[in-house]
């Protein structure tokens, strides 16, 4: 074994070989991987995966995923090791909602690129004649899906990866890790330690422990899933073809088929979650760990009937292979990839399913190599978590609640009943008090809308949403909309993300990090892009310089952790700059509205006359105060910052003083509206590494003739090479009732274009908006183009934004 490398990589499962492979082609050629297990058949989940490769995932990220891991199974495939059989798959429905989800699953699908086919029962029945037609609805057709064949390629990858350089080696768990000077530093095995400054982690199930050997957390659940190869089917005697029939899925009743030679295999999610816990993995194998566990009957009786009436062909059939296997949910549903914050050479390729490894591999090794990976993966960021949801109680719930929910059929605004009521806002009671409809949002309870706003008066547009787009919304909203823009909205902003920078290299610091000039006058409000080395914004951020070597930084509350992680990571070497998260320690309100100074100047003898962008220590009463004129909702007002035990005092005195004036208290759903219609863009759905500020219409956050900045060179090349080539857009749908929710498809002449980033009704100019980006050459107002929702398609076209205040004489107000 070597003793040392460029990196060791932890497990040489699917997804371990396929990161070593991708290393390898792409130039780092000492990689080590160490596997406890023996290679050929190293215990994990890969080797006993039924290697079932569906396309349509939930996510772009997770689709784009899927289709460049098939991709390079079938690049592997040779007749002698056969890696991917190209089945094609069948997802059926047996109730309407989920033939509804079927074509909106076909929509989704069409918006990576990917075609799909909607079956009659018949259709299916001649593609699996199993399969009674008279038990389905119809089902969705992927040609692109297929049976990965996991031990091979593992095998392939081995044997590619080490002609390249990398080295395997079995039986040899990794004991502990190597750690000085807050960075990796090498792994110890009972065969002796290997040095390497960077160490990959794909451990699979056994991640929790890898997590205690680093005191880094890797937030997954593994959990038990039960499959079994059955006995002969009488239908299939003599079938010499490993699998001719497509891979099946039957949601509404969490079952999934695949054919092996005259049997079948079957596998159910539909039981009560069983997580497992490492100190349970008990089972051996000749003597090595596995990802097995013993089957248990008695959570497969649904899975029986269901599989009776639907493949009559398997009544009752014998279960001749049965088993309990092993695979990790983490919080969210998504991977862990990437570089830890925590620990400097520490990376993550957890939590990835067959269908997505190859994919993963390779986005792992172009983030290695290359600081960034061709399939955006900030979903997947290891940093994205709050520290509450790593903890083994969160972990544990939301990853049995992930596996409980893996084939339902998931509203985009879907709500997780447990845990909840986490973080509490100081003025949370009072919102309850006002009928809140609580959403959760990074832990914390949010509302959505407040019933006791029934009552106000109707906004000009009106929109009338189906019982899909209705779900977590409500008329109300568009009436807090307007109450904003007629009188003022009180809203509830703590959950943004605060971090106080502070040192003498603060200004010089925050100029290489951020786009725009950050050395204004104190007092200023900067709204600025944070870039990656590519020109990709990684994040937006408002930065109020607050003295001489002091700002506070603000950004999302969901994102935060993420963002927070990153600026870290560019801290200067030797200090010179200091950051503190006040989060927690800081209260957040947002009044906004043409009274919102009648009201303000009510409770406080402060100059509220400052300029927009400007920023003011006030005083409210008896308490202090920072005030940022800004406004996401396109408006005049302010975000007033107080320590978090004012903020419910805050909040009653805005009431009590707003009320008379109109003022109401607004949620997450108006916030939404009021921002769309407004062309106010959203970190990480309107933008995101993929896109550059030109393109996202943030041109104005970059000043390219500053010192340098990271992403300034990239943004140059963009501007010799002829600008961007895409462009966010602003399309007006020409029903107001379509409401579509995002991720859809834009098409121009029948053709997919883009997706939509962002969409929403714009209660004041009573449209439907929808953002994405297009083509520039489309991207001019007057395209016609469409948006595909469910099976039917809502055409609209390209306009000018914002659709509101274009002229912004309101926010200046
Ligand atoms: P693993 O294959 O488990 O590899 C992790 C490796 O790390 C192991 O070899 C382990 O020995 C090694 N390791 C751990 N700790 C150490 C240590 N300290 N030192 C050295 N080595 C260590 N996915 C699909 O896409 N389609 C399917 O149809 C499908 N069906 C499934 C059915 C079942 C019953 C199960 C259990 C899983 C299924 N999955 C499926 C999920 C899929 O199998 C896994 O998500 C995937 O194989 C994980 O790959 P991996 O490389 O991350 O993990």
């Amino acid at each position: 074994m070597r003793t040392r490398a460029e990196v060791v990589i932890v497990g040489a499962g699917i997804v371990g070989c396929s990161a070593a492979y991708y290393l390898t082609r792409m130039g780092v050629r000492n990689v080590v991987v160490l596997d406890q297990g023996p290679l050929e058949d190293t215990g994990g989940s890969t080797f006993h995966a039924p290697g079932l490769c569906f396309h349509t995932n939930p996510g772009r990220a997770m689709e784009a995923l899927a289709l460049a891991s098939s991709d390079m199974y079938r690049e592997l495939h040779t007749p002698e090791l056969p890696t991917w059989l190209e089945l094609g798959g069948i997802e059926v429905a047996t109730t309407p909602e989920r033939l509804a989800e079927c074509h909106r699953r076909q929509a989704y699908a069409l918006a990576v690129g990917l075609e799909t086919e909607l079956l009659s029962p018949q259709q299916v029945a001649e593609r699996i004649p199993l399969v009674d037609p008279d038990a389905i609805l119809g089902g969705l057709h992927s040609a692109r899906d297929g049976l990965c064949k996991a031990v091979n390629v593992c095998t392939v990858l081995r044997a590619a990866a080490g002609d390249a350089g990398a080295e395997f080696t079995g039986l040899t768990p990794v004991t502990g890790f190597q750690i000085a000077g807050g960075r990796v530093r090498g792994v110890e095995t009972p065969n002796g330690s290997v040095a390497a400054s960077t160490v990959l982690v794909c451990g699979g199930i056994w991640a929790p422990e890898l997590q205690r050997m680093t005191g880094v957390p890797i937030p997954l659940q593994p959990m038990q899933n039960l499959f079994a190869w059955t006995a002969p089917v009488p239908e299939l005697a003599g079938e010499t073809e490993e699998a001719r029939h497509p891979i099946l899925r039957h949601q509404d009743r969490s079952i999934y088929y695949r054919q092996r030679y005259d049997g079948y295999g079957i596998g159910v999610y539909r039981h009560e979650p069983l997580p497992i816990d490492p100190e349970q993995f008990g089972s051996e194998q000749d003597g090595h760990r596995t990802a097995l566990g013993p089957f248990t009957p008695e959570h497969f009786g649904d899975a029986r009937d269901a599989t009776n009436t639907l493949l009559p062909s398997l009544r009752d059939i014998d279960l001749a292979q049965p088993f309990n296997g092993f695979f990790s949910f983490s919080p969210d549903g998504y991977p862990i990839l990437g570089p830890s914050a925590q620990l400097e050479g520490l990376w993550f390729a957890e939590g990835i399913w067959v269908t997505h490894a190859g994919g993963a591999g390779r986005a792992v090794a172009e983030l290695m190599t290359a600081g960034r990976s061709e399939i955006d993966m900030r979903q997947s960021n290891p940093d994205r978590f709050q520290r509450f949801q790593t903890t083994r109680a969160y972990v544990r719930a939301r990853g049995a609640q992930n596996y409980r929910e893996v084939y339902d059929i998931i509203h985009p605004l879907q709500q997780m009943e447990h845990p909840r009521g986490l973080r509490t806002l100081p003025y949370g009671q009072r919102m309850e008090e006002a009928g809140a409809v609580f959403v959760e949002s990074a832990g914390w309870e949010r509302a959505q809308w407040y019933e006791s706003n029934a009552g106000l008066p109707e906004p000009p547009g009106v929109q009338h949403r189906d019982e899909w787009a209705a779900r977590l919304w409500s008329p109300i909203i568009g009436r807090e909309h307007h109450a904003t823009r007629q009188a003022c909205g009180i809203f509830d902003l703590t959950p943004f993300t605060k971090v106080e920078i502070e040192g003498p290299g603060a200004v010089d610091w925050l100029n290489r990090v951020c786009a725009s000039e950050m050395d204004r006058p104190v007092g200023k409000v900067i709204y600025t892009t944070v870039l990656d080395e590519y020109g990709g914004v990684f994040c937006d951020l408002t930065v109020t310089r607050t003295g001489d070597h002091r700002f506070l930084v603000v950004t999302g509350g969901g994102s935060g952790p993420r963002d927070v992680a990153w600026l870290r990571r560019h801290l200067p070497e030797g200090g010179g700059v200091t950051m503190t998260d006040v989060t927690s320690a800081t209260s957040v309100i947002g009044v906004w509205g043409p009274r919102a100074r009648d009201i303000i100047t009510q409770v406080s003898s402060d100059d509220w006359s400052f300029p927009y962008l400007d920023a003011r220590e006030v005083e409210i009463g008896p308490v202090p105060a920072l005030a940022l004129r800004i406004s996401y909702a396109g408006e005049l007002g302010w975000e007033l910052y107080t320590a978090a035990e004012h903020g419910r005092w805050l909040w009653d005195t805005l009431f009590e003083a707003g009320r008379p004036l109109g003022a109401a208290p607004v949620g997450l759903g108006a916030f939404d509206s009021l921002r769309v219609e407004k062309g106010y863009r959203f970190a990480g759905q309107d933008m995101h590494t993929e896109y550059t500020p030109a393109e996202a219409g943030l041109g104005f956050t970059v000043n390219l003739s500053k010192s340098a900045f990271i992403g300034r060179e990239a943004l140059l090349r963009e501007r010799e090479q002829g600008g961007p080539r895409r462009r966010l857009c602003c399309m007006v749908l020409d029903e107001p009732d379509g409401a579509p929710l995002g991720y859809e498809p834009i098409l121009v002449d029948g053709r997919p274009v883009g997706y939509v980033t962002s969409a929403n009704f714009g209660y004041t100019v009573g449209r439907s908006l929808v953002y994405g980006y297009l083509p520039s050459e489309l991207a001019e107002p007057g395209t016609r183009v469409s948006v595909r929702v469910f099976d039917h398609e809502l055409g609209g076209e390209v306009s000018s934004e914002p659709q509101y205040d274009p002229s912004g004489e309101r926010v200046r107000g």
